[in-house]
């Protein structure tokens, strides 16, 4: 399974990162997860282009994590590349059908399937996914991915199962890293550095207590969702996480891809 970094930045744009994007290939398998602004202009930049997606997963309903998503479906209708799933939590076909009443234009150009989804297992576009709730202004999944077929593909030095967890907007809390057990790569929300005051995202810190007194284990941990505060800060908040956790971590990029099998 390749994990691609499409945007690792957050409401706040700094020019360097476009907002929320995940995508997950695996042999023939496309799955975005999340589709802030600015990454339908990622998925341009990766080899399958946006026309490559079977289905987009979102974490939640906040805008850095939906806000491309019209912009992907006139895309793909123009493309003529019409077959698309969108899937959710709760209230996300109200959403579409909010959005689909104000740009009316584009009702019917798409052969569009909704799916709202909540916590538990369930399959999409080729991927095995368990999904839980997290701790967020608005209910957010965070999800953990398995590829339904091994394609392989180089490990790169990163341990565990080959699957890949992504947090979501979320505060740090001990289910959530019990959650990620065994995972190959954790992404997970570092939204701020220490001295910024902050609640429904974690602080360095606090991510760093939590994933050091879990039993668990993860291969990776990867730092996204990354606020203009972090600019230049980067050292001292992995010297926050250092301090009390001594697993691999590193901040995410637009454009990385991790390979995991
Ligand atoms: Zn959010
Ligand atoms: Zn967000």
């Amino acid at each position: 399974m390749r994990l691609t970094f499409l945007g690792t930045g957050s409401a706040m744009p700094t020019g360097e990162r476009f907002q929320t994007g995940l995508l997950l290939e695996s042999g023939d398998d496309t799955l975005l997860v999340d589709c802030g602004s600015g990454v339908l202009h990622g998925l341009a930049r990766t080899s399958g282009g946006y026309e490559a997606v079977d289905a987009v997963l979102l974490t939640h309903h906040h805008l850095d994590h939906v806000s491309d998503l019209f912009p992907l479906f006139k895309a793909r209708w123009l493309a003529g590349a019409t077959e698309l799933t969108v899937a959710g939590p709760t209230s996300t076909e109200a959403l579409l059908d909010g959005l689909f009443d104000v740009h009316e234009y584009m009702q019917d150009r798409l052969d569009l399937t909704i799916r709202e989804v909540d916590e538990g297992a369930f399959s999409l576009a080729g991927f095995d996914i368990a999904a839980t709730e997290v701790r967020h202004s608005m209910r957010c999944l965070a999800y953990r991915f398995a590829a339904e077929d091994d394609h392989g593909g180089d490990t790169a030095g990163v341990t565990g199962d080959g699957s890949i967890v992504f947090s979501g907007d979320t505060e740090s809390f001990p289910e959530l890293v019990e959650f990620a057990d065994g995972a190959a790569i954790l992404v997970h929300d570092c939204s701020f550095p220490d001295d910024v005051d902050v609640s429904n995202h974690p602080t360095p810190s606090s991510l760093g207590r939590v994933l050091g007194e879990a039993d668990s284990e993860v291969g990776r941990v990867y730092l996204t969702h990354l606020y203009p505060h972090t600019d230049g800060r980067h050292e001292g908040m992995l010297d926050s996480i250092g301090g009390v956790y001594d697993g691999d971590v590193r901040f995410a990029c637009d454009g990385m891809t991790v390979d995991v099998s």
